[in-house]
């Protein structure tokens, strides 16, 4: 199948006289005719359901479609894209350990990398992702077992060198890491391009209507966890009686115990009703995408040629300095985030975000109708200029996420907003 055909069928047929649709299995139970079957899932020799929080058949279903839709073997759907981060590096990391991540990454996973990892004893690296490898291979320890980056980086829009990476952790016998969450699978699989695990949050483009968030973990199927570096695939795991991972699931191991041991310790779980949603948001994935893309090529140009723009970073625009990594790794299109700066500054900004009518203010982006963000006057208010500066956002940036309304629409809006701002 297509990818746009697996974006309605991977993961769910009916059977004579099922429903069309993907039926919600909106029950946290499942009945069994006798303690022996029950007993062989629970020894984890046979696969069926058992408890919401391991496996639901509407979840599962959704599960093996972003798993078609990624190239992977298996995935695990979570309640936020911040759980599937979360899960996805603690499944192989534990205290005493090390790992690299680009330095330009979402607050969020910043946050958890920093601070709550640091707290559990597991240490990071924030490293410059345009740094030479021979720079890079520097923070490499005894102990480092991830690489992680993002392949359009949140807010930043920097594009990642996949190959600089892999090549970065493969060297070293260590797994590599994205978030694919703002180019989508539509535009970019990063298995292609030496991946071995993709992190989503679902909240963004996968469900695309801006009603459930989530988050999906989806497992490469080609790293060699028996490396002698990590012994939580590697060796037995007393819950289940011993059972290694490796041995028993193969290409799968990851994502098996993903599921069976920390989904079922820590259970960050999504509700079968947002897999449904979060269902229905994939099966229109490529036309939104396209859409998106189209938008904001169309948008940036806009933007670039307005003199009170001090600058703009969109990756599809030739002049961009990402424009050779987007033709490389995303040749088909980009997500429809845009960053760019109102010279005049802090007030100037807030000004011309006050006089926008359609495009509504919102702290999110990442779907259908058009929005915009304020950094200095929002998420980072506190911040003196000063303050703001040094993280990177000047006082005057604009986060602009473009929907998929009809673009002279989009534009009239923003054009009467520059005009109240220069006259
Ligand atoms: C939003 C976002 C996350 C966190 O996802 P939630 O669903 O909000 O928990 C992680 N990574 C990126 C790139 C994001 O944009």
């Amino acid at each position: 199948m297509e990818f746009e055909t697996k974006c309605l069928h991977a993961g769910y047929t009916p059977g004579n006289g099922d429903p069309r649709v993907l039926p919600i299995v909106q029950s946290t139970t499942y009945t069994y005719d006798s303690t022996e079957s029950i007993g062989k899932l629970f020894d984890l020799e046979e696969s069926g359901f058992f408890y919401t929080r391991l496996a639901n058949p509407t979840t599962s279903a959704v599960e093996e479609k972003l798993a078609a839709l990624e190239g992977g073997v298996g995935a695990l759907c979570t309640a936020s894209g911040q759980s599937a981060t979360f899960y996805a590096l603690l499944n192989i990391l534990e205290s005493g350990d090390h790992f690299i991540s680009s330095s330009y990454i979402y607050g969020g996973t910043y946050n958890l990398f920093a601070h709550t990892f640091k707290k559990m004893g597991i240490d990071v690296t924030f490293v410059d992702q345009f740094a030479p490898l021979e720079e890079l291979k520097k923070a490499i320890r005894p102990n480092t077992k991830a690489v992680f980056g993002e392949t359009i980086a949140n807010p930043a829009m920097h594009v990642l060198d996949f190959a600089k990476f892999a090549q970065l952790a493969h060297e070293h016998k260590i797994p590599f890491f994205v978030d694919n969450t703002f180019a989508t699978p539509y535009f970019c699989q990063p298995f292609q391009h030496g991946a071995d695990i993709v992190i989503h949050s679902t909240t963004k483009y996968l469900d695309g209507h801006a009603v459930a968030t989530g988050g999906v973990i989806i497992d490469g199927g080609r790293f060699d966890w028996a490396n002698g570096k990590f012994p939580q695939l590697a060796e037995p795991d007393e819950t289940y009686h011993g059972i290694v991972y490796t041995e028993t699931f193969g290409k799968a191991a990851y994502i098996t115990k993903a599921r069976v041991q920390l989904m079922r310790d820590l259970g960050a779980t999504p509700a079968p009703q947002n897999s449904f949603y979060l269902n229905l948001g994939l099966e229109t994935l490529p036309l939104r995408m396209d859409r998106h893309y189209e938008n904001a090529l169309k948008v940036a140009e806009f933007i670039q040629n307005q003199p009170s723009v001090a600058q703009i970073t969109y990756p599809g625009l030739p002049e961009d300095p990402n424009f050779a990594l987007k033709e490389r790794y995303l040749p088909n299109g980009l997500c429809g985030v845009i960053t760019f700066e109102i010279a005049a500054g802090r007030a100037a900004a807030a000004k011309w975000l006050d006089a926008l009518d359609l495009v509504s203010l919102e702290v999110h982006v990442a779907d259908i109708r058009t929005c915009a963000l304020h950094p200095a006057t929002s998420t980072h208010r506190q911040m003196s200029d000063e303050e703001l500066l040094a993280a990177g956002i000047s006082p005057g940036t604009i986060r602009l996420s473009c929907g998929i309304e009809n673009s002279a629409d989009i534009l009239s809006d923003l054009a009467q907003a520059f005009q109240k701002l220069e006259g």
